[in-house]
């Protein structure tokens, strides 16, 4: 008498995956639906966690050898793995050697895969030695804690356990930093880099200081905000003018163009902006607009064919006459684009009828604008009007709607 081929686990969990993934959820009420995300999720993790133990397994005996390859070579070909996937599970499965009850507390579902992580990565950092004294402490704190408190507490034990490691490790991540602000084709800059703990919260704290709480009808995603509370942070800082020279000159925008460009002619050389190339006449215009006639016209007022003018930004160069930018301050108190609470500081004096076309710099003919809504007004087409003291808004032609 034959007994019937064993089913192993692996295989009837292939057919209970066939189930769930067959079940149609349609109809599903929400409520069911949460509990389903929230009970896949377990699953998931509890198998991930399976997986590290297979492949800690595998890698140790170093199976991948019989195929002439690394642990991660075989992974990326037999799984089809990335690469970082395929790194970052032979990674944890070394790091769980050195704390292989945080591996058991994963695997049965008792602490989520990162606070597990968290273990393993202290313990294969600072010496599963060290570690064994308060790994049950720490695994019992995984199987209760959220991932933030998780993370304080395995920053805190590295910290007690191996103080010189841990200032060893901020001392690499100081010396790795580095940044770079790349223009790449098209005129578009890339920024990257890397910072330390320190650095990194700086700058992190400060952009998120000066990210704008979304206005109703302030379309711009979360991520767009940070980007222009990055460049008003350049703007500011260049404003300020308690900045060494850089090449002889107080950094600050410049651009050339002739005064035919800056009335928007066709035909015109495009207008320079010094350090990156030509601009589109419509962006020279607002960069120009925040300056006044007087300084820059001289050029071309005295000396005939002498038609091309460079109009310098920034604080330290700005000829709009002081009492003129009080007036301003006092009338507008910040940009008065509907909705805005940018304060002065953070504004251009736009004229509404631009010098380079006649308009004059005199309160009238002048409103506070963030720079936001300052594009939205040169570069969006949008018009802004001051009528009995309100600032009237039209939209550009085509977002009328109705
Ligand atoms: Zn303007
Ligand atoms: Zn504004």
């Amino acid at each position: 008498m034959q007994a019937a081929a064993a089913v192993s686990p692996l295989e009837e969990l292939e057919d209970v995956v066939d189930a769930v993934v067959a079940e149609p959820i349609d109809r599903l009420p929400d409520a069911a639906l949460s509990d389903d995300v929230v009970a896949l999720n377990r699953a998931v993790e509890r198998l991930e966690a399976e997986l590290i133990r297979r492949v800690q397994a595998f890698h140790q005996r170093r199976v991948a050898a019989t195929w002439r390859l690394s642990t991660v070579g075989w992974l990326r070909s037999a799984c089809r793995m990335s690469v970082r996937g395929a790194a970052h599970r032979v990674h944890l499965a070394d790091a769980f050697a050195a704390a292989p009850a945080a591996l058991v507390s994963a695997r049965a579902g008792r602490s989520p895969l990162c606070n597990a992580s968290m273990v393993a990565r202290l313990a294969a950092d600072v010496g599963a030695e060290a570690v064994a004294p308060i790994q049950e402490v720490l695994v019992d704190a995984a199987e209760r804690f959220e991932p933030g408190p998780m993370r304080r507490l395995t920053e805190e034990s590295r910290l007690l356990l191996d103080p010189d490691g841990s200032l060893a490790a901020a001392d690499r991540a100081y010396e790795r930093r580095w940044f770079a602000c790349d223009e790449t084709y098209g005129g578009v800059f890339v920024l990257r880099g890397e910072l330390d703990a320190e650095g990194g919260t700086l700058v992190k704290t400060a952009i998120e200081a000066l990210v704008a709480v979304p206005r109703p009808g302030d379309e711009r995603t979360a991520s767009q905000r940070r980007a222009d509370a990055l460049t008003d942070m350049a703007s500011q800082q260049l404003h300020r003018g308690e900045h060494k020279s850089v090449s002889g000159e107080r950094p600050h925008l410049t651009v050339t163009a002739s005064l035919d460009a800056l009335r928007d002619q066709a035909g015109t050389p495009l207008p320079e902006l010094k350090g990156f190339g030509p601009v589109h006449r419509q962006i020279a215009r607002r960069i120009a607009c925040d300056v006044v006639r007087r300084d820059v016209t001289i050029a071309g007022d005295t000396a005939p064919g002498a038609d091309v003018v460079p109009l310098s930004v920034g604080r330290s160069r700005r000829t709009i006459p002081a009492h003129i930018r009080e007036a301003l301050r006092l009338r507008d108190n910040g940009c008065r684009f509907p909705g805005c609470d940018r304060g002065h500081e953070w504004c251009d004096a736009h004229h509404r009828v631009h010098w380079a076309d006649g308009g004059k710099t005199e309160l009238s003919n002048l409103v506070s604008l963030c720079r936001r809504h300052h594009h939205a007004i040169h570069e969006e087409g949008w018009s802004i009007s001051i009528s009995d003291g309100a600032a009237v808004i039209t939209p550009p032609p085509e977002r009328v709607t109705g």
